[in-house]
């Protein structure tokens, strides 16, 4: 079993963006700026948010944190998305979801400029994703595509199975995971709640993609010997052994599952890392305006 270290591939690809900012930032004078709007205090997208923000600053990026009260309207929040989108001093925007319960996320996310959409959940970046062209890969997607193609895993051919649909991960995954691109070229079966027997189809997967947010869901017994196995779960639990007050697990029952894996990644220190690195490429991208021209 070898583990597909997000930590060190973070690391690496982290020092690349700096060096590439750098040349950019002294090129243009002017760093690339990435904007987070968080609603509410959720003590999760908290955490999120600050990490983004941190590791912005550690690449070299301006990075602006706007924070609202829970109570915001959704007008208000998408007026203030539109006077972003037209600030030229902006490179990227991004709105932490959750969102509460009377903000609608689809309208949201649709007037955020695709062209700073660094989240890559516009639609227009959605299509475009489908298409094979180029555009902003929801960052979490993306970065498991950049730890695979760090590793030179060879996925052509290979049966993926990912576990969860939703927008934000197991649906781009399936796209990028089936389209005509190393890593990419597998057969792609995506699978939801409604699926029936989803042991016998996780079986069926060289590769398993987790993305449910349920503690330990994929165990041994739905895993075949060998397969690669990527786990996006991050499910927080109270805990009096950390400093930070809890603890995160996967969706993988790792201890279980590691032995089975030819390739597994550990939560903490697998995709979470990866994700951020997915961010800050989309987020330089869009200050060189090498995927859609400026302005
Ligand atoms: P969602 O809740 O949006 O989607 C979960 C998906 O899992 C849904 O498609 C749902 O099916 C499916 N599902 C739920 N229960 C079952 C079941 N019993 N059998 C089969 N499928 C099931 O979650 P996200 O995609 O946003 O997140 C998934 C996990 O990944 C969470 O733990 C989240 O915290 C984590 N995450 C981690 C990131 C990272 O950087 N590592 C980034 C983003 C998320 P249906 O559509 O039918 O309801």
């Amino acid at each position: 079993m070898n583990i597909l270290d997000g930590k060190e591939v973070s690391t690496k690809i982290k020092e690349d963006i700096k060096v590439e900012t750098a040349a950019f930032t002294a090129a243009s004078g002017r760093k690339p700026h990435l904007v987070a709007i968080l609603v509410g205090n959720d003590g999760g997208s908290e955490t999120y948010v600050a990490s983004k923000m941190r590791n912005c600053e550690l690449v070299g990026f301006e990075s602006t944190n706007i924070r609202y009260d829970v109570e915001v309207s959704e007008a208000e929040l998408i007026a203030k998305i539109q006077e972003i989108n037209k600030d030229p001093n902006i490179d990227g925007l991004i709105v932490q979801l959750p969102l509460p319960a009377h903000i609608d996320p689809d309208k949201v996310t649709e007037a955020i400029d695709h062209r700073k959409d660094v989240d890559g959940f516009h639609p227009i970046n959605l299509g475009r994703m489908q298409r094979n062209l180029p555009c902003f890969i929801p960052a979490t997607p993306y970065g498991i595509m950049l730890m695979l193609a760090h590793y030179g895993i060879d996925t052509a051919g290979k049966h993926a199975v990912v576990v969860g649909r939703s927008n934000i991960v197991g649906s781009p995954m399936s796209i990028l995971l089936a389209r005509n691109s190393n890593p990419g070229n597998c057969t792609v079966t995506l699978t939801h709640s409604k699926t029936k027997d989803l042991k016998t189809e996780v079986l069926r997967g060289d590769i398993i993609v987790a993305a449910i947010g349920k503690k330990n869901f994929v165990t041994a017994d739905m895993v075949k010997d060998g397969a690669i196995v990527i786990d996006v779960g991050i499910n927080r639990e109270n805990s009096t052994e950390t400093k930070s007050g809890f603890k995160l697990y996967g969706d993988v029952d790792f201890d279980n599952v590691a032995p089975k894996a030819s390739w597994i990644t550990p939560v903490p220190g697998g995709v979470g890392l990866m994700t951020i690195v997915g961010l800050l490429k989309n987020t330089l991208e869009a200050a060189k305006g090498t995927i859609y021209a400026k302005g």
